[in-house]
Parts: structure tokens; C-alpha cells; sequence
């Protein structure tokens, strides 16, 4: 692959760039202090909806769907939008202003694949243009989730409805004022094959029964306004119409959603870990310690050099991976994908803890953004899929290819 930027991308960069610098970056602080208001944790900061309204205005929406919608999307590829992702990944919110951030990426991808024209019509549209918001609800508390055919939710045929009983957890983006729809995971037929006993289907959260039970925190962050959420699912009866796909092929949509979106988390980090190194470059260069600027003593170079090494290594990764699916198709592209997804996240977490380390005191306070974006980074060893269980598969799927090649 080039690994030079096409004049296309370069453009775009700038735009996003631009955008951030004279429009959000100076919102940083008002926007967060806003969220940490217990008043108003779970409703957006007022400015918000104009935002996007200019991002879309701007032609900056949509940017991960790699299908062209004409004004709602531009279709760029993996590849084009790896380093706009990376921008964005600098700040919290930047993602959500551009309709890019999870899990509505991924139940839009899941929607634009998989659904039927009405599903299409009721919630991808309203999902596109940024008037709702939507939940992933797969992980449950009483059941090890990384492996999921363990999801024991029942969805269960009544007539020409169905009838949802359950306990999920970690549901992101359920505690959002503007949460309309889930998707969730669970179990149309427990005695078929392993993996054909999952279905998808999509429920609104105001149906009775949907019951959120309480919002959980991440290291005490609220992660306000879309929060995490634990929810009961009481007898919910929603329309046979509401399945995606089709009854048993739950799996096989959970792995065609999880590709895109673990690559999306992984572009964020990169640009999590180069603002936490630009930081730590700035402060090393102005503090002074036993009479010389801190940047002076040789264990601080050592940090910001294997930080600048750690960042370029996962950024060409991410990049590798976003070409072969381009290229390959996202099933091809299933170790590239494995290895950004245990790369990235350990990358951003030790960049950010030397970072840390290098602010002193100030960089476990709430003083910049070092410690939140840890928090943020260190659940992305977990969420969609801890590490281990990609090594697993990456590992098995490795040692095959060699025996493979073994016998050719
Ligand atoms: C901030 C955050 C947001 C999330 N958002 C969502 C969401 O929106 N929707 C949703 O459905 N879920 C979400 N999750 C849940 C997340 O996907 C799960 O936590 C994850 O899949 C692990 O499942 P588990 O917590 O049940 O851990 P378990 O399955 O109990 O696993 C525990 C640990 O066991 C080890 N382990 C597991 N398998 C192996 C193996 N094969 N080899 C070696 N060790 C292994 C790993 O260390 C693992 O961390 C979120 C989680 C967090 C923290």
C-alpha cells in the first residue's frame, strides 16, 4: 500500500482540523464542565444540535459509512477515514458531532447491511440525520460475555410478536435523553446449533418493560450525557417485523458489525495518544526540576521517543487494516483487524501513563484531559472483545495458515 495521503484525504483532513480548532476545541471545558453538573448529567449541552447542524453543513457527516449517501454520507473507504477518525479522536464529543461515534456507527452499519427497507425507513434514516441515538445491547452480568454464545436473554415467538426477557449491562448510550432504539442480542432458539441459536432485534426504548435499572461508571467517570446503562428487559413485546435478518443469524451480524467498529475505536486512539504526547512534549519543555527543564533528563526522552515509536507503529497498523478491508473485504482483513484491536488500546494506555507520569500530579487530576482519556482507553482492552480473546483467535488462526502452508 501507499502510505502517502492522497491530495483527497489531505483535504479532508484539513477540514476536520480546521472544524475542531475554530469550533470545538475552544468548547472543550464549557462543554465537559456541563456534563459533570449533576443537574443536567444526562441531557446534551445546549449548543449541540447547532454543531452538527454545521458539521452536516459543512459536509462533515457520516464520514465512517463507506457507501455513498449522497448528501447524508461522501462513501469514503476505511482508509480515508482512518485519519479523520484519528482527528476526532482528540476530543470526547468531536466524534458525535460528525454523526461518527459508537454504538450508532455500528447499528448503522447493521442497519444499512442487514435491514429491511422499513427497519431501514424507521430507524437508519433518523439515525443517519443525527435525530436519534441508539444502543448495543449484547453483554450480560451473569454470563462471561466475551464469549457470546453464552447470552442468555430469551426472545421468544408469540404470535406475530415477540417477547424479550433479560439482564444486560454496559449498554452505552442508553442513558442519553435521545437513546430511541436498541438493537439486542439474545436467544430465539437455546437447543439449536451453537451458533445458530442468537438473534437481533431492534426494540424502542420506550417500550414497556424496558426497565434501566441504574447507569454504571467507568474508574468514577459517568461518561455523561450517553452513559452506560444496566437494563432489565421485562416482557417486552415488540413486532415479528423488528428481527433483523432473520431468526439464528444473530452471530453472523454480530461479526459483520464488530469489524468496522473495533477498526473505528482504533483510529480514535492513535489521535488519543498523539494529543497525549503533544502534552507531554509541551510540559516536559516548560517545567524544570534539580535546575534543568525536564525534557533535559534522559529518562524523559526515552518516554516521549518509545511513545513516538508505539503511536507510528499503530497508526500504520490501523492503516494496513483499513486498506485490506477496502481492498480484501472486512472477512480477509480479520487478523489485521485482531492485531489493531490488542495493539491500539495497550498503545494509548502507555502512552498515556508515561504522559501522566510527566505531568506530575496535574495529570491524574481533572486539569487536562490525560485522565479521562486513560479511563476511556483502558476499557477498550474490554470492550468489543478483551484482549485475550483476540489473541486467541489471532493465535489458532496464525499457527493454521503456517500448518497450511506446511503441506502445500
Ligand atoms: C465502557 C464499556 C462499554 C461497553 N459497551 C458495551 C455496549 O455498548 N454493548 C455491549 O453489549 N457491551 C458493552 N461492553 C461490554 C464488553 O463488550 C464486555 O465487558 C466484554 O465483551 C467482556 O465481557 P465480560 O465483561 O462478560 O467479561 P468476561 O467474559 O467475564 O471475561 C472476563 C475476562 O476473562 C478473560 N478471558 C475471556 N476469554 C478469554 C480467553 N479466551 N482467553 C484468556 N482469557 C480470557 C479476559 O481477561 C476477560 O477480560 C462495554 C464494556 C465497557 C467496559
Amino acid at each position: 500500500m501507499n502510505f502517502e495521503y492522497s491530495d483527497k484525504t489531505k483535504e479532508n483532513i484539513k477540514k476536520v482540523k480546521g472544524f475542531m480548532d475554530t469550533h470545538l476545541y475552544p468548547l472543550e471545558n464549557e462543554i465537559i464542565n456541563y456534563y459533570k453538573n449533576r443537574d443536567t448529567l444526562w441531557t446534551q449541552w445546549p449548543g449541540f444540535e447547532a454543531l452538527k447542524e454545521k458539521a452536516r453543513s459543512e459536509g462533515l457527516w457520516n464520514l465512517f459509512l463507506p457507501k455513498d449517501y449522497g448528501d447524508l454520507s461522501p462513501g469514503l473507504s476505511n482508509l480515508e477515514y482512518a485519519p479523520l477518525a484519528k482527528e476526532m479522536g482528540k476530543l470526547r464529543f468531536a466524534s458525535e458531532v460528525f454523526n461518527c461515534s459508537a454504538p450508532d456507527t455500528g447499528n448503522m452499519e447493521v442497519l444499512a447491511k442487514y435491514g429491511s427497507p422499513e427497519q431501514q425507513e424507521k430507524w437508519l434514516k433518523p439515525l443517519m440525520a443525527g435525530k436519534i441515538r441508539s444502543a448495543f445491547l449484547m453483554t450480560e452480568p451473569d454470563v462471561a460475555s466475551s464469549d457470546a454464545t453464552n447470552i442468555q436473554t430469551s426472545i421468544r415467538k408469540d404470535g406475530d410478536h415477540y417477547i424479550l426477557n433479560g439482564r444486560k449491562w454496559w449498554s452505552s448510550g442508553m442513558m442519553s435523553e435521545h437513546c430511541k432504539i436498541a438493537i439486542v442480542m439474545g436467544k430465539t432458539a437455546p437447543d439449536a446449533p451453537k451458533h445458530m441459536q442468537q438473534s437481533q432485534i431492534l426494540v424502542p426504548t420506550d417500550t414497556p418493560g424496558v426497565e434501566i435499572v441504574r447507569h454504571m461508571n467507568v474508574f468514577g467517570y459517568d461518561d455523561s450525557p450517553e452513559g452506560h446503562a444496566e437494563v432489565r428487559l421485562n416482557n417486552v413485546r415488540v413486532p415479528a417485523e423488528n428481527l433483523i435478518l432473520g431468526e439464528g443469524r444473530g452471530f453472523e451480524i454480530a461479526q459483520g458489525r464488530l469489524g468496522p467498529g473495533r477498526i473505528h475505536h482504533c483510529m480514535r486512539l492513535v489521535g488519543v495518544a498523539e494529543r497525549a504526547l503533544e502534552l507531554m512534549c509541551r510540559r516536559v519543555s516548560e517545567r524544570q526540576a534539580f535546575g534543568r527543564p525536564l525534557i533535559k533528563f534522559s529518562s524523559i526522552r526515552q518516554d516521549i521517543a518509545k511513545s513516538r515509536c508505539e503511536i507510528e507503529q499503530a497508526r500504520l497498523l490501523t492503516l494496513s487494516a483499513a486498506d485490506k478491508m477496502d481492498t480484501a473485504g472486512n472477512k480477509e482483513a480479520k487478523d489485521l483487524i485482531a492485531m489493531i484491536k490488542i495493539i491500539a488500546p495497550n498503545m494509548a494506555c502507555a502512552v498515556l501513563d508515561r504522559a501522566i507520569q510527566a505531568h506530575g500530579g496535574m495529570g491524574v487530576s481533572q486539569d487536562t484531559f490525560l485522565a479521562a482519556a486513560y479511563a476511556g482507553s483502558r476499557t477498550l482492552r474490554l470492550a468489543d472483545g478483551p484482549d485475550e480473546v483476540h489473541m486467541f483467535q489471532l493465535g489458532r488462526n496464525t499457527v493454521n495458515q503456517v500448518m497450511e502452508r506446511a503441506q502445500v
